[in-house]
């Protein structure tokens, strides 16, 4: 579903940034810009900024910027749409219905999920199968699943045939193009296709709508590695999805519910269906913010149930911290050695996971036990890596309310004075500061920018000076930007002109999807440059990258002079040479 670019457009242009984001923060003029302590890092001076003749914020310190939908989906945790409704009601906007993406779009991702929806119907009718799915339900059953769990769970199984699912789906109607990229067959190096899921239970992985994107698979026999999951496409995101929330989120709609975080599928399936319905598993990656956004959706607290040999990494709260970042209350549990929720379901039953549960601890208690017992808090050398992990993961946490009362606890827990537990933590900060200072310099300058520098300068110039376009915007065309990001924002350069659009930087932002190049850009365009140098920049990149169009040019004549030699074509070889020499004096 997408909105048209007119009506984000003028969304946009009604709901002044400076107006919106003071509601959330109060700002401080300072020259042509307003200034305020960031709202995404922890700050004692201000580094966030808001233009408002530019209609964008960025800040120095964590790199963050963008236009003012970008803000809010940051801020409030939305998705765009939801983020164009808000601004459209703050200023009493009727939006209409949102239309259709373009075709392509539809038939990019309509293709994706049809192909996914066939495959999921495939090998679901393989596990079914009396004789096909013979030894994928025996392994099942070995595990204690029997076959009613289907019925609840459309799970599948992946013949160890070759392409079983790829001549499935071609009889279907699916065509190559798209069966490739699903990711659900692969070529060979001979050019013949395969199936990536062979011999392997599968679990369909579905997006919070229900439908099908993706498939984690696991082998019965000796197959490596144990676990596969589909390959990114573009309806599947590994880093956004968590397996089984589509089903969980309906029991996080009560005001107490807490989602468990489990990290396999077996165990996910064992947990669900023992009366634990809230309950999701990641993917075999890490906790990320994005997983953060969906959940707060629905939920405030998340317990994370860990193996009973992983209570180490539990302590480290490593991916855990995301969640106190997010502002979302974390709970552990750790189950008993050599044990994880399936195993331990199956072997003491739902009503003793349950009590389990009921021990849950918070992350602040949880830690402070493990790390009491590793380390003597009366020995000094102990009592300094205690709190030292400690301040480490409280300068997470964002609310000053929180943290004041576990810097208080932890005092009081180590027999220390509060106030030289806040200098360590002031001292760490300043450390963290520096350190994301210098990754933030290189954040913008790699990926996005080390490589073609010019073209940034020339993109940032551009939206500063519309009359730079004026001039110049026709002898460039898109193939001149080697930086597929600079090349996209080009592009929509030219289609904002070709329509008779003002150019500038809210109205390209709202035609772009990724939210770090717009942090890119907005970082780039506060440099402040007097007239004369903005100019002299625009002319000199402008020299670079026709001086570059002109070598390429260069070399691919050289290449058809050396073929039509070979081939004895005098005439073109005469021809191609007079078109190399004339080239050759241009560039000078
Ligand atoms: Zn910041």
């Amino acid at each position: 579903m997408r909105y048209e670019e007119r009506m984000i457009d003028e969304v946009q242009s009604l709901n002044d940034i400076v107006e919106v984001i003071s509601s959330y923060i109060p700002l401080k003029r300072s020259g042509r810009t307003f200034k305020a302590l960031c709202p995404f890092h922890q700050e004692k001076t201000p580094s966030f900024n808001v233009h408002p003749e530019k209609q964008i914020y960025h800040c120095f310190g964590c790199g963050v910027g963008g236009n003012v939908f970008s803000f809010l989906m940051k801020y409030e945790n939305l998705t765009f749409p939801e983020a164009l409704r808000n601004l459209a009601g703050r200023v009493n906007f009727a939006l209409p219905e949102p239309t259709q993406r373009s075709t392509e779009e539809v038939s990019e991702s309509e293709g994706l999920y049809e192909a996914y929806r066939l495959a999921q119907e495939y090998y679901s009718n393989n596990l079914k199968h009396p004789e096909k799915g013979q030894a994928a339900r025996t392994y099942l059953k070995k595990r204690g699943f029997e076959e009613d769990i289907l019925q609840e769970f459309p799970l599948g199984w992946a013949t160890p045939e070759w392409r079983g699912l790829f001549e499935f789906l071609t009889r279907r109607g699916v065509k190559d193009t798209v069966i490739y990229r699903s990711g659900l067959a692969l070529r060979s190096r001979e050019g013949n296709p395969y199936d990536l899921f062979r011999g392997r239970i599968l679990f369909p992985i579905h997006n919070l709508q229900g439908k099908v994107i993706a498939f984690g698979g696991r082998g019965i026999g000796d197959e490596m590695p144990k676990y596969l999951n589909s390959s990114e496409s573009a309806i599947f995101r590994k880093r956004k999805e968590l397996f089984g929330l589509h089903l969980a989120k309906r029991f996080l709609s009560r005001e107490d519910s807490k989602i468990l975080i489990v990290e396999g599928y077996f165990d996910f399936l064992r947990v669900y269906r023992s009366g634990f319905p809230n309950v999701a598993a990641t993917l075999g990656t890490a906790l990320t913010e994005d997983h953060v956004r969906v959940l707060k959706r629905f939920t405030h607290e998340a317990v994370f149930i860990y193996d009973g040999d992983q209570a180490g990494q539990a302590a480290s709260l490593r991916g855990l911290e995301v969640f106190l970042e997010g502002e979302m209350s974390i709970k552990i549990v750790v189950l008993p050695q050599a044990k994880d929720p399936d195993s331990f379901i199956l072997d003491k039953g739902p009503e003793e996971f349950r009590k389990l549960l009921d021990t849950a601890q918070d992350f602040f208690d949880f830690k402070w036990n493990y790390l009491r017992h590793r380390y003597d808090p009366s020995d000094s050398a102990g009592l300094l890596k205690i709190s030292t992990e400690f301040i480490e993961t409280l300068s997470k946490i964002k609310s000053s309310l929180l943290l004041d009362r576990y810097m208080k606890k932890l005092a009081k827990l180590l027999g220390v004075g509060e106030a030289s537990l806040r200098n360590e933590l002031v001292i760490f900060q300043q450390k963290i500061r520096s350190r994301e200072r210098s990754i933030v310099s290189q954040v913008t300058s790699k990926p996005l920018g080390n490589e073609y520098p010019e073209e940034w300068t020339l993109i940032s110039l551009l939206l500063e000076e519309p009359s730079f376009w004026e001039k110049e915007g026709t002898s460039l065309s898109s193939e001149d930007f080697k930086h597929p990001r600079a090349r996209e924002v080009f592009q929509i350069l030219e289609r904002l002109t070709a329509s008779g659009k003002e150019i500038g930087y809210s109205q390209v932002f709202n035609r772009l999807e990724e939210e770090s190049v717009k942090s890119f850009i907005a970082a780039y365009s506060l440099t402040e440059l007097t007239q004369k140098d903005k100019e002299k920049a625009f002319s000199d990149c402008l020299r670079k990258l026709k001086q570059r169009r002109v070598e390429e040019r260069l070399e691919k004549l050289r290449q058809a002079i050396v073929d039509a030699e070979e081939g004895g074509e005098k005439g073109k070889v005469t021809e191609l040479l007079q078109e190399y020499r004339l080239l050759l004096t241009q560039k000078g």
